[in-house]
């Protein structure tokens, strides 16, 4: 299988700690002298530390994100395959090697928010290796695109950098063929109906790219669907015959 391999598998050399701002207010002014030179020092010293754990901040060893104990808390799913369902488009079958939670939820944040964008390595090892039989043998990879507004914002797309792993690791040809069209709207908050609404249509091909006959959605994080469907939609449209989806980890029940 490979599986476990996959599932130590840690590619990450050093990363930033973040800096904790919000005890700054509570320290008097000789304790804010202190904590600006420790944090100097910090940042100073980063690189010859050993690397935190990305979920809990413990010593995570040279090349692991996170530490054994977060590993040893990761949920694993099975393959079990899900069907993501909604109007306008042929239900989409999904697959992600872990639940969002824990550890799953800290790298995925950290790759988002963190530019941590070498995550990517470790999240494409775990989907290739412990995808379900057939699930990556053929079709092409598509990022699931970011609204142009937040990709100028973050500096990247987390999926197309996770695609790009993966295609690097499956030998699979990356696509970035969607993009993110109208205003954009923030997902949180929102329920699936809405989600779904709010998405119509605000995906497309970009012009003059054209949607490979066998398409496999990629995106970091799969929690309610509308976005893989609103994907799906638009490459159907535009010729696709087979759509799947993977993510790196989905929210339970999904
Ligand atoms: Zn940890």
């Amino acid at each position: 299988m490979g599986g476990a391999d996959a599932r130590g598998a840690g590619l990450v050399t050093a990363h930033e700690h973040d800096c904790d701002t919000r005890t700054l207010s509570r320290r008097s002014p000789s304790g804010i002298v202190l904590w600006v030179v420790a944090a100097l020092v910090r940042k100073v010293l980063a690189p010859l530390a050993p690397p935190g754990c990305f979920a809990c901040g413990a010593s995570a060893g040279a090349a692991a994100p996170l530490c054994s104990s977060c590993r040893d808390g990761l949920g694993w799913l099975s393959d079990e395959v899900v069907e993501l369902e909604g109007p306008g488009a042929p239900a989409i079958e999904a697959w992600a090697p872990l639940a969002y939670r824990g550890g799953a939820r800290a790298l995925a944040r950290a790759l988002k928010f963190r530019g941590a964008v070498e995550l990517t390595e470790t999240m494409a090892a775990q989907i290739a290796a412990l995808a379900p039989p057939g699930a990556l043998d053929r079709g092409e990879l598509v990022p699931v695109p970011l609204h142009p507004t937040r990709r100028r914002r973050r500096g990247f797309n987390q999926a197309e950098r996770l695609a790009g792993s993966l295609g690097t690791r499956t030998g699979l040809t990356v696509a970035d063929c969607l993009e993110r069209t109208g205003p954009r709207g923030t997902q949180m908050g929102r329920d699936r109906d809405e989600r779904l609404a709010a998405l119509a249509g605000a995906v497309r091909v970009r012009r003059g790219a054209s949607a490979p006959r066998e398409a496999i959605l990629v995106d970091d994080v799969l929690t309610t669907g509308a976005t893989m469907l609103a994907c799906s939609r638009a490459l159907r449209s535009a010729g696709s015959e087979r759509v799947v989806a993977v993510a790196y980890a989905r929210t339970p029940g999904r």
